[in-house]
């Protein structure tokens, strides 16, 4: 059934409409071939995701967002990664439950869902059987993630932008807040509220990042504000200060530093206002290359 999904792709907001299946790559970079860049433990994640096991994270090659700050630009854009057939993405996943993971954690893989779709089926048939994290930017048609609709236990999005401007200067995707409000909303009906087993670890439910942009503190505080406004204490909330200046922007200056202890106090300080209970907020110094993985096709 993918390729009928792949001939025209809508996938993602960007709606390329190119035919991934003859080659065409869209603004995401890829075509249909799955390419993958790492499949490991991954202890860098939320709490309640990583843990002491680790989250069992598949990095996907390719994005439909492509910021200027990309954290991850080595995998966003260009070429990277290993190719792939879904046979062997679902052995990925399937080896992953085996190491001891907590969950299968999929980074960016919007792109690809059809075909993650059908590894999801394939190594169920197998026995997998550990909770799935959606990890995405935000950018998503909501028809897309409807298609995940049993397949996904917990989803983990984004939430950059609620100024259309900067998400037209910074991801060249003006109705970025748009798509990302309307898809986490489809997120949230599908979950419901936050659900954990007593171990610690999310088993059902939506945690909503949000990165804060050094000089951007308004844009943090509107979208803290919105989200507790919307569903109150029915998600988390969980915001990262770990901004690193990974090359140098001529564009837009004040991405070349990082974010300082005023700047996060200010939008902490915010969070307490407006009452939130359910978050998680980075304690120490985060802002360090060594939270970003190396992509160097681990586990691929
Ligand atoms: S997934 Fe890629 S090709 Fe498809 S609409 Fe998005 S950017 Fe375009």
């Amino acid at each position: 059934m993918f390729e009928e999904l792949l001939k025209n792709c809508t996938l993602c907001p960007r709606n390329c409409k190119v035919n991934r299946l003859e080659g065409r790559q869209g603004y995401c970079g890829m075509d249909s071939t799955i390419r993958a860049a790492r499949a490991a433990l991954h202890m860098w994640e939320e709490p309640c995701i990583s843990g002491e096991k680790g989250s069992g994270a598949v990095f996907f090659s390719g994005c439909g967002l492509r910021c200027s700050f990309c954290q991850n630009r080595d995998i966003a854009i260009g070429d990277s990664g290993k190719e792939i057939t879904v046979e062997r993405l679902a052995e990925i996943f399937l080896e992953l439950q085996g190491k001891g993971a907590a969950n299968l954690n999929l980074v960016t893989g919007a792109h690809y869902v059809p075909q993650i779709i059908c590894a999801l089926e394939l190594a169920r048939g197998k026995g997998l059987g550990l909770p799935v994290v959606y990890n995405s930017s935000g950018y998503e048609n909501v028809k897309t993630i409807r298609m995940l609709e049993g397949y996904v236990d917990v989803y983990l999005p984004d939430l950059k932008y609620m100024e259309p401007e900067l998400a037209a200067a910074f991801s060249h995707a003006e109705d970025y807040p748009r798509a990302a409000q309307a898809a986490i909303a489809e997120m949230i009906r599908q979950t419901g509220p936050c659900q954990f087993g007593e171990d610690g670890y999310i088993r059902r439910g939506t945690i909503v990042r949000h990165l804060i942009l050094p000089g951007h503190t308004k844009n943090s505080i509107a979208v803290l504000k919105y989200l507790h406004q919307t569903y109150g204490e029915d998600i988390f909330i969980s915001v990262m200060n770990q901004f690193t200046p990974v090359w140098k922007n001529e564009k837009y200056p004040e991405l070349n530093r990082k974010v300082t202890w005023r700047e996060y106090e200010k939008v902490l300080n915010a969070a307490v206002e407006f009452g939130i209970g359910n978050g998680y907020f980075q304690e120490g110094e985060t802002a360090k290359e060594s939270f970003i993985p190396a992509f160097d096709y681990e586990g691929v």
